[in-house]
């Protein structure tokens, strides 16, 4: 099994001494209304960040703010220097526009790397702010020695937080990327010729066991939640196959927080004019 809880805590170790090493760094967080797993999500980053060392601010709106408070907040975030990154939870309420909000980012403070400017430099080949989570997987694989080059590798799923960003990663790791989705026909003959599958698609063990390839690399991405607990988007009989596996939990979420940290650094790095840390 990839250890992503032990791997996340060397993260932040690192994350923490490039933090002292900058001396202040700044994070803040934009909440908008109250949907519970969102603010789990919040507690748990600004837990992570102020662990590190960063300094951040938990900036909350109420459900329905008006979307003109929301991009005021932040063009005020975007131009004050204390602020380094800047993470908009997502899902919006629905009267919000959310790629509007995105765009409304300083693409430099934009540690999600959501903003067309950092997504467009991923697709370039040329990435600055990537998404924690794919950021944190092409982490486990270096980490573990895992081959990418040349390797079939096959993501499920074509979010803009998950699956076409860490196609890209992969793509640029030079493997031979195949990206699945909703509408693909017949998945399995997909996932069983992936030497690395990733599977990022939020339902519960959409992925059998029958699907890996043997001494293949899983990553399971998914988190559905259960009465009996969180599980992922693989069957977890399916380590029985695959060479390596991250569990749910323990796997991908640890990474995709400390990479997030490590992204606000990188961030404060670029925003000093100095050279990036390796992510
Ligand atoms: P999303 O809903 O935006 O995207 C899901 C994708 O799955 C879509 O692109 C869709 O085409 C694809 N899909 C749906 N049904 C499919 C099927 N039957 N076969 C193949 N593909 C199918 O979700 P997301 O934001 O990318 O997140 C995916 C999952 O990863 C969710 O469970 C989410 O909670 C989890 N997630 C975990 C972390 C983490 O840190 N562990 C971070 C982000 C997302």
């Amino acid at each position: 099994m990839i250890d992503g809880k032990a791997l996340a805590a060397k993260v932040r170790d690192e994350v923490a001494a490039e933090v002292e090493q900058l001396g202040e760094v700044g994070l803040a967080t934009v909440l908008v209304g109250d949907d519970p797993a969102s603010q789990v999500y919040i507690t748990g980053k600004h837990k992570a960040a102020t662990g590190v060392g960063i300094h951040a601010n938990d900036v909350r709106l109420p459900a329905d703010a008006p979307e003109d408070e929301l991009l005021q907040l932040l063009a005020e975030l975007n131009a004050d220097d204390a602020v380094d990154g800047i993470l908009v939870q997502l899902p919006l309420p629905s009267h919000l526009d959310e790629a509007k909000v995105i765009e409304a980012i300083d693409p430099a403070k934009d540690i999600d790397g959501l903003h067309p400017m950092n997504a467009g430099r991923l697709y370039l080949g040329r990435p600055r702010l990537v998404p924690g989570t794919p950021l944190g997987i092409m982490r486990m694989l270096a980490e573990y020695d895992i081959e990418t080059k040349g390797a079939q590798a096959v993501v499920i799923g074509r979010s803009s937080i998950v699956g076409k960003p860490m196609a890209h990663l992969l793509l640029q790791a030079h493997a031979t990327v195949t990206i699945c989705h909703s509408r693909t026909v017949d998945l399995q003959r997909h996932t069983l010729d992936a030497d690395i599958l990733v599977a990022a698609v939020g339902q519960l063990h959409l992925v059998g066991a029958d699907m890996v390839k043997a001494g293949s690399t899983v990553i399971d991405v998914g988190m559905n939640r259960t009465d009996g607990g969180l599980f992922g988007d693989v069957d977890p009989g399916a380590r029985e196959r695959a060479a390596y596996m991250t569990p749910v939990p323990g796997g991908v979420g640890p990474m995709t927080i400390a990479m997030v940290l490590k992204n606000t650094v990188t961030a404060a790095r670029a925003r000093r004019g100095l050279v990036s840390g390796v992510s």
